[in-house]
């Protein structure tokens, strides 16, 4: 991964190419940002700038024999410590490094749900378990084979064990020569004082909206207002932002959920029941991710609407379309509504993830919402 890739994050990027060349690098790096932001690239960033052979004063060179290998992640002294969901005695990182490694090229913008989907352990819990430490010190004894510096990249340290924390630990304490540890955690706050200690903080904001909107156009070629609606879905999580967009791929419609929701709500609010019916019939027929991203839409916009009316206006980051909604729904609806509205959807997509008849559901909601938008509540 070079610098040039990771959208904005310009003082990060400088912090870290002077440490490198004025030589004050520290041996333990903590990126220490939200789910979804830059902390991983920026951590590979940098593993592949401290071992490129002709580096530039701002990147990698991407090149040379050394930045080759790290960026198919098979540089022989680059290590990978990450939460595996406990599929099995004796399964480790190591075991999973191949699947890493798809995992981690195919995008480098990654959360943990992601990953433990991606291992098939999506109902369990992933953590860095006791074997691990075993595994982390084999790795340190060995000696760099070619690069200048050996690289342990340690995702999610938040996960680990007591055992493999307290290895790690005992290696910060007395980090053996040319080594170094890069800490990417989401949350800090959960690490062992004594580690947080022993490593050099690097904070990682969250993307801003036109961060994720540039890298989605950039890198994956989608148009504008495409990229500004999951932008603004997205919340500055990367991870995220990337995901809805495989989604819309696959067909999920992510640039048409407005469309498909305004008139939803236009249709409840003229309790047009012929509408509503076919609209429930169209419903029943999308597929489950799509049911489900609407009714996220739904409960995020209703959200949003909310924040209007509490005066926060200037919080929302919404795409023209959705503002204009907002602006229109604000005059009908009060707070109560809206409290309502949130809990009724918040319930059908616990309905929905239960299997229950997506069509039922939706029709349901339709009724209780045509009569709830016509009912005086208090503001
Ligand atoms: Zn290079």
């Amino acid at each position: 991964m070079q610098f040039f890739d990771i959208v904005g994050q310009t003082d990060t990027k400088e912090f870290l190419t002077r440490a490198v060349q004025t030589n004050h690098l520290a041996h333990a790096l903590l990126f220490d940002g939200p789910a979804g932001s830059a902390n991983l690239a920026l951590a590979l960033g940098l593993a592949q700038y401290v071992n490129c052979e002709a580096k530039q004063v701002n990147d990698s060179c991407g090149r040379c024999a050394s930045c080759q290998k790290m960026q198919k992640l098979v540089h022989p002294d680059l290590h990978f410590v990450f939460p595996v969901a406990n599929l099995g005695k004796g399964k480790n990182s190591e075991t999973y490094l191949p699947l890493w490694r798809t995992f981690l090229l195919e995008r480098s913008y990654r959360s943990l749900p992601n990953w433990l989907e991606t291992m098939g352990g999506d109902n369990k819990q992933g953590n860095i378990s006791a074997e691990e430490a075993r595994n982390i010190l084999q790795k340190l004894s060995l000696k760099a084979y070619e690069g200048a510096y050996k690289i342990m990249i340690i995702w999610l340290p938040e996960l680990m064990n007591v055992t493999s924390a307290n290895a790690l630990l005992k290696v910060l304490e007395e980090p053996p020569a040319q080594t170094l540890f890069l800490l990417v955690t989401n949350q800090s706050d959960k690490l062992l004082i004594t580690i947080l200690s022993r490593t050099q903080r690097v904070a990682v904001r969250a993307f801003t909206d036109e961060e994720v909107a540039t890298h989605l156009r950039q890198q994956q070629n989608l148009d504008e207002t495409t990229a500004r609606r999951i932008a603004y879905l997205a919340d500055g999580n990367l991870a995220e932002a990337l995901r809805l967009s495989s989604q819309d791929e696959k067909g999920v419609g992510m640039s048409q959920q407005h469309a498909w929701f305004a008139e939803w709500m236009r249709n409840c609010y003229k309790q047009d029941l012929t509408k509503l019916v076919k609209q429930a019939d169209q419903f029943d027929g999308f597929p489950k991710e799509k049911q489900k991203g609407l009714f996220e839409y739904s409960i995020r916009l209703y959200r949003d609407l909310f924040l209007w009316q509490q005066g926060a206006g200037e919080l929302l980051r919404l795409p023209d379309e959705e503002l204009s909604f907002v602006k229109n729904f604000a005059k009908v609806l009060t707070t109560a509504h809206i409290e309502h509205i949130v809990a009724d959807l918040n319930e059908a997509a616990y309905h929905l993830e239960r299997n229950a008849r997506a069509k039922m559901i939706l029709l349901d909601l339709s009724l209780t919402f045509s009569r709830l938008i016509k009912t005086k509540l208090p503001a």
